[in-house]
């Protein structure tokens, strides 16, 4: 649905983005994950046709952003900063106003739509200026449903938030995942990106240093860490290494601990039945998935 081509992008002599190349499915969720000055405004920029790409492209819906702006800007929202709005004007009035110029049908409806969805629907009367930060960025992201987007551009949006703030931002994100949006969500935060995202990509240096599917995320479900008594911790190498559904990420001999990767059409529970039937005391057995924070480690310092 949209398709990052062989991306570069320069400021002047620098180069922001290198060679940056990914698709985004319909319906996804996509995180582009990174350190401040990775690259990720950038990109998210071209993406929305507001920066040119000095060498490749981007096509949304198999047409070119820049030379197609305006067919292809009303599908999509763009949340960019906690917006600025008529401070003394209500919630509700202030859509109202953005509704009229995007020629909105049935507006009203629509209205009270978007602001069940983003959870306000009981606050659409308070002046914005009353708003917390994150009924503000909620009221934003309102503001960007109005005419029905397919895909939604977050970018950094729960910056400056209090934790509150945090969470119901992102839940109202996850809220329009499960309601099927193409999402793209740029954040530095992995733990947001992890909460939120099906598939990632890890920018460095203006580098994609790192595309990780929604398989190969939710692959890291079949790991599990087990821990055995000392005495049977060669009997468990033993075991492991004969046991052909078996990979054996990590050992750790002092601790008498394992990491295993198990094939996924073989149950953790069966494993672990075999392994107790081999006389070997377990102490403990449980999923353990690799935190996206140890794949963002691994990318960024190769
Ligand atoms: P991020 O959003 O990940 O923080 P940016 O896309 O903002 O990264 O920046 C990527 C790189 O490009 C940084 O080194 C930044 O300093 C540089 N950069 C961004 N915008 C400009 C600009 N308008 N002029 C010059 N350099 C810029």
């Amino acid at each position: 649905m949209i398709s990052i081509n062989n991306v570069t992008r320069f400021y002047g002599s620098k180069r922001a983005l290198r060679d940056i190349s990914f698709t985004v499915e319909k319906g996804e969720t996509l995180g582009i994950l990174g350190p401040n000055g990775s690259g990720k405004t950038t990109l998210i920029n071209i993406l929305l046709g507001l920066l040119r790409a000095d060498e490749g492209s981007v096509t949304i819906y198999g047409k070119e952003i820049w030379s197609n702006r305006e067919a292809l800007l009303p599908k999509i929202g763009a949340i960019i900063e906690i917006p600025r709005l008529y401070p003394f004007l209500s919630g509700r009035e202030n859509l109202k106003i953005f509704a009229e110029y995007l020629a909105v049908e049935e507006s009203p409806k629509k209205i009270e739509e978007v602001l069940g969805l983003v959870g306000l629907e009981d606050v659409g009367k308070l002046p914005f200026k009353n708003y917390s930060l994150g009924m503000k960025q909620r009221l934003g992201i309102a503001l960007s449903l109005l005419n029905d987007p397919d895909i939604l551009v977050f970018d950094e949006p729960t910056n400056g938030l209090d934790p509150e703030g945090i969470l119901t931002v992102r839940e109202t994100i996850k809220k329009l995942s499960g309601m099927g949006k193409t999402i793209i969500l740029c954040s530095h935060l992995i733990y947001e990106v992890e909460q939120v995202c099906q598939s990632v990509v890890i920018l460095q240096n203006g580098d994609l240093k790192k595309s990780i599917s929604s398989k190969e995320l939710e692959n890291r479900d079949h790991l599990f860490h087990l821990e055995v008594s000392e005495s049977g911790y060669e009997s468990c190498v033993r075991f492991c290494e004969s046991n052909v559904s078996i990979e054996i990420i990590h050992t750790d001999s002092k601790l008498h601990t394992f990491r295993l990767k198990i094939d996924s059409n073989v149950s953790g529970s069966e494993i672990l039945k075999n392994i107790v039937e081999s006389k070997i005391s377990v102490e403990a057995f449980y999923k353990d998935q690799v935190p996206l924070e140890e794949l963002f480690m691994e990318a960024v310092k190769s």
